[in-house]
Formats: structure tokens, C-alpha cells, sequence
């Protein structure tokens, strides 16, 4: 995990316009930079994208980019674009499995819009046998994602769960109250820049919160998720597992698209499962800003594709 400032600094990054029009155009060109992290700007080329990880023993989860909506016209065209990525991923044959965010849904309208509009996107993919995980956005949503998560279940579905995030202080109690749900959980460290009321702000105690969680996820959880790209964490869970006699197929671990590519396959031989989670869309700048703030190497990628393509 990088240090605070530089997650601040493209958190700040991920908002300029100038930025976003320039990566636009470059990004997404065929061998563009972005490309790396994200499998395209449309369905059918993020479903080409993925053919190939399923052949070598990967699950998939297809996640269509976008957040911060704050319109209701907005959410309802995003629910009208779930439907179709639905479709093209049931005729295409793929894992029927999705990621989404509710701030997409229409999350800063009000909570019962994003309720409704997951029950819209959760009529067929219940239908056609999906798996729907809701990603965790920064922490003032936290309270309100488990709601929709809560309201959704006690409505009968059970195909949905969430995800937990290590740098908040408060998550030993969400995970408590998910496990209790018997919902599946995904943890990860936390992507977002918090601050130090509600966050822990250095990687060892994040670190070392996600172990804690771990291993309450492995006793008490549904199928966890164990999110993460960080070999000391991946061994804790390996380790955890043996030392208490789980099998492997009580829980998953998950990668991002294009990062860490080697220890994805590595995992996969020694016997584990193991998710990529393969973003797509238009919208993929904010997502891409995030990718670059948790490693300095990736500036360094972009930059030299950039120069590259200039040649
Ligand atoms: C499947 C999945 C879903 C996620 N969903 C959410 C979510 O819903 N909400 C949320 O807040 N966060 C989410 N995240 C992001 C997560 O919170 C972290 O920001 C991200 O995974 C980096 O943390 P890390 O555990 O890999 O460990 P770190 O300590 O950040 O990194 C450990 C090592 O992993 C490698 N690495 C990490 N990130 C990168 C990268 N971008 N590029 C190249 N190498 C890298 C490096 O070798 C690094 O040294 C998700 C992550 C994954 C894998």
C-alpha cells in the first residue's frame, strides 16, 4: 500500500478534466496504456479480453465502470446498461458473476433508488443464476451500502454480498454483522484516502487488521474473498487454512485485471481458487487513477507506453 499523500495526490489527480480527456484519447487506443488494467470500453471487447483467463483455470468477475451519479436519469440508464451486460455475458458463456458500485445506482439520490435499481439488476440475474458483489466506496457510504445489502436480503436475495475494507477501524463490527447474515464478503485493504478518525493511516496496522479479519472471515464467513495482491497476506491465508485443516474451495482469493499476473497463476497450480476481477467501460479513469496511486511502478508503466507510442 502507498503512502497516504500519494493516494491523496491521485485522488486529486483523478478529478482533473484536463487529465481525464487527455488519458481518453490515448488510454484505450489498441496497446494503449490503460489497457493493462482495463479490459475495454465496451462489453464484447471486455468478453475477448477474458476468454483467454478462463482456459488457464481463472474465475471472473466483469465489473462495468462507473460511479458518483447523481441523477436519476443517470442511475436508470446504468441499471438499462446492466441488463445488457447480462445478456451479451449469458450468451457469451462466461461465469455469470458481476461487481458494481451503488453510487452508480443512484446512491447520492437517495437509498431507496439504489435499492430499487439493484432489485432491477438482481430480477435477472437471480433468473440466470449470477452472482452480484457490491464493491465498498469510501467510507460515508459504508453504513449506507450494508443497508441496501440488509434490505435486499430480509427481500429474499441471497445471491449478493459486499465488501470489507481492512483501514477502517470499524470493520470488525461489519464483518460480525455480515457473517451473522451468513452474506460473502470480499476483503480487501481499502482503496480510498480516509481519514485518521475512521482509518488506520499505516500499512502495518492495515496489514495486520486484515489478518485479524481473515481469519474471522475463514471461521464465521460465507465463502470470503480474500482480496488482495500482497504475497505476506496471501501466505498468512495459506497458512491460517493448513494450520486449521479448511479446504481450499472454503474461500477464493481475488485479483484486479492485469496486476500481479504471476502469482495468479501461481495460485491457480498450487490448487486455489482464484477471481479476477476485469473492469470495464467508459468511464475508467477514476478506477485507473486508483490502480496508479497504489504503485509508483505503474507511473512508470504509463509513462513508458506514452513515450512509446510517440516513436
Ligand atoms: C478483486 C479486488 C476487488 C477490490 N474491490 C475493492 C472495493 O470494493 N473497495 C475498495 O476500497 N478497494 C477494493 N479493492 C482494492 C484494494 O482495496 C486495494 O486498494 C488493492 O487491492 C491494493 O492492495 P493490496 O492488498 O494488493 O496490497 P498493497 O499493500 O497495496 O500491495 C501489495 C503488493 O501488491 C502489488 N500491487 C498492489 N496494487 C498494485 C497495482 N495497482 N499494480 C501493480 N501491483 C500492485 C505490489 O507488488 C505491492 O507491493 C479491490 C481489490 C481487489 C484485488
Amino acid at each position: 500500500m502507498i503512502d497516504a499523500t500519494s493516494k491523496a495526490l491521485f485522488h486529486t489527480l483523478a478529478r482533473s478534466a484536463l487529465l481525464r480527456r487527455l488519458a481518453s484519447r490515448h488510454g484505450m487506443r489498441p496497446n494503449g496504456f490503460a489497457r493493462r488494467f482495463i479490459a475495454g470500453e465496451s462489453v464484447e471487447e471486455a468478453l475477448s479480453a477474458v476468454a483467454p483467463l478462463a482456459g488457464r483455470g481463472l474465475r471472473l468477475t466483469l465489473d462495468y465502470l462507473g460511479e458518483s451519479v447523481s441523477s436519476f436519469d443517470d442511475a436508470a440508464a446504468a441499471v438499462r446498461e446492466y441488463a445488457g451486460i447480462i445478456d451479451a455475458i449469458v450468451a457469451a458463456g462466461v461465469e455469470r458473476n458481476i461487481s458494481l458500485k451503488l453510487t452508480q445506482l443512484g446512491l447520492d439520490v437517495d437509498l431507496a433508488t439504489a435499492v430499487d435499481n439493484m432489485r432491477r439488476i438482481l430480477e435477472p440475474a437471480d433468473r440466470h443464476g449470477f452472482f452480484v458483489r457490491i464493491d465498498m466506496e469510501s467510507s460515508p457510504y459504508v453504513d449506507r451500502t450494508l443497508q441496501v445489502l440488509e434490505t435486499l436480503w430480509q427481500q429474499g436475495h441471497r445471491t449478493v454480498g459486499t465488501v470489507i475494507q481492512s483501514c477502517l477501524i470499524r470493520s470488525p463490527t461489519d464483518i460480525a454483522r455480515l457473517n451473522g447474515l451468513g452474506a460473502r464478503v470480499r476483503l480487501v485493504k481499502g482503496a480510498y484516502k480516509e481519514p485518521k478518525a475512521v482509518a488506520f493511516q499505516d500499512k502495518a496496522r492495515v496489514d495486520a487488521a486484515f489478518v485479524e479479519l481473515m481469519r474471522e472471515l475463514l471461521d464465521h464467513g460465507t465463502f470470503p474473498a480474500i482480496a488482495t495482491h500482497d504475497p505476506a497476506m496471501i501466505d498468512a491465508t495459506k497458512r491460517y487454512a493448513a494450520e486449521k485443516s479448511y479446504a481450499n474451495d472454503r474461500f477464493e482469493f481475488q485479483m484486479l485485471f492485469g496486476v500481479r499476473r504471476d502469482l495468479q497463476a501461481r495460485l491457480v497450480k498450487e490448487g486455489y481458487g482464484v477471481r479476477v476481477y476485469v473492469p470495464f467501460g467508459r468511464q475508467w479513469f477514476p478506477y485507473f487513477m486508483r490502480r496508479l496511486g497504489e504503485r509508483p511502478a505503474n507511473v512508470v508503466f504509463v509513462l513508458r507506453s506514452l513515450v512509446r507510442e510517440r516513436e
